[in-house]
């Protein structure tokens, strides 16, 4: 036949995510560690690597790598779920607490996958938008809790794309007033240090994420993990893809969760880059600087989008455009790299907004000079 049969009527509303796939001198838009594993980890992960047998189906809960994690959490293996990176587990918790007829809460401006993994499993999103500073709006959010119809509230936190850290108060009094799964995702723990691991054992609908992606250089292997109830994880393995992290990933989280310590000095420098880089941006005319707990910082400019092609054109920096996201108008993210690139940012920043400020006096000079013309 030379016909296609249309797939569900609800694709119609989605656009696939855009995954930027742009190569410049300096990569700094998605929030990875700017730098590969250290030499000495990789030299282990190749000798690793030549004794998998590759011909057999990995463990498909990662047996070794949760009971390392569970340990370090002071938790049992049951209370841990490894996905194919995080997003594997935020699509895992809608599949089984969202779908046709069942809501969840969003908080705006966030993590994008949290609305379009909702959409995609035909699940209610209910947007609770965030408050000028992208503090969670408290009153609001418990409000529309009392009903008892939600079925899944999201809180990324430090929150993405924003840096905004919730309070602990508001996270608690969210948890006591629903039953409600409450994800509080903490892709950015090992920057912020803030977790909700001390309140597990109080409220069984709270679930955890964290991720290999971020602080431990491993986004090219997707790996994360959630923390929650065994009855949480039992349900979710319901629902998840029985293979979906394989055997190299596997081995290679191990490797770097055991040798975890290794990467504390790389975090330190890299929250001393954030703060170069906070002051930096801060110094600079026009630019409003959000306070961030993470490793990334968003700020506001006049002519973002402008701004963003001239840092990638003209000076080969790749940072994320989020201006036409609702909520964040004017609004770029910047992730922290290495001094270089941050001190490369910066320079590229400080040219395009002198250049943009000569220009602005060049074209009043020029009207002003029209207007004396006009006067003769
Ligand atoms: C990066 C990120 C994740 C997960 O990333 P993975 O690479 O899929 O592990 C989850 N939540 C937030 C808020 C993130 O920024």
């Amino acid at each position: 036949m030379d016909r296609l049969r249309p797939p569900r009527k609800e694709l119609e509303a989605l656009t696939p995510y855009d995954a930027k796939d742009v190569r410049a001198d300096v990569m700094l838009a998605s929030n990875e560690n700017p730098l590969n594993l250290p030499g000495e980890l990789l030299e282990k992960l190749s000798e690793l690597a030549a004794r998998i047998p590759y011909n057999r189906y990995p463990d498909p809960l990662a047996g070794k790598l949760r009971e390392m994690i569970a340990e370090a959490n002071g938790l049992e293996p049951g209370n841990v779920l490894v996905g194919n990176g995080g997003d594997e587990l935020i699509f895992d918790l809608l599949l089984a607490w969202g779908g046709p007829g069942r809501k969840l809460i969003d908080l705006p401006p966030t993590f994008a996958m949290y609305g379009i993994d909702a959409e995609v499993t035909g699940t209610e999103v209910i947007r609770l938008p965030r408050l000028a500073d992208f503090c969670i709006d408290g009153d609001a959010l418990l409000e529309r809790l009392k009903p008892g119809d939600v079925d899944i509230v999201m809180i990324a936190n430090p929150n993405n794309p924003t840096g905004t850290l919730a309070s602990e108060t508001l996270l608690i009094d969210v948890l006591n007033s629903t039953d409600a799964l409450v994800l509080v995702d903490e892709a950015y723990f090992e920057f912020s240090r803030h977790t909700m691991r001390p309140h597990m054992s109080r409220h069984p609908n709270l679930v955890i994420l964290r991720t290999f992606s971020k602080a431990f250089s491993l986004a090219g292997l997707r790996a994360g993990y959630l923390l929650a109830h065994e009855d949480v994880i039992r349900e979710l393995t319901k629902v998840r893809q029985p293979y979906s992290v394989n055997r190299f990933s596997q081995v290679a989280a191990q490797l770097v969760f055991r040798e975890r310590p290794v990467f504390e000095a790389g975090i330190s420098q890299l929250l001393r880059q954030r703060d170069m880089l906070v002051h930096g941006l801060s110094a600079l005319d026009e630019v409003t600087v959000y306070p961030s707990e993470a490793n990334f910082v968003l700020f506001k400019v006049a002519h973002a989008s402008a701004v963003w092609r001239d840092l990638l054109h003209e000076h080969s920096v790749l940072i994320r455009d989020f201006s036409r996201a609702p909520g964040l108008e004017d609004c770029l993210r910047v992730s922290v790299g290495t001094e270089e690139e941050v001190g490369r940012f910066l320079a590229g920043m400080d040219e395009i907004l002198s250049r943009r400020h000569a220009s602005d006096h060049f074209g009043v000079a020029a009207t002003a000079s029209r207007h004396l013309e006009g006067g003769k």
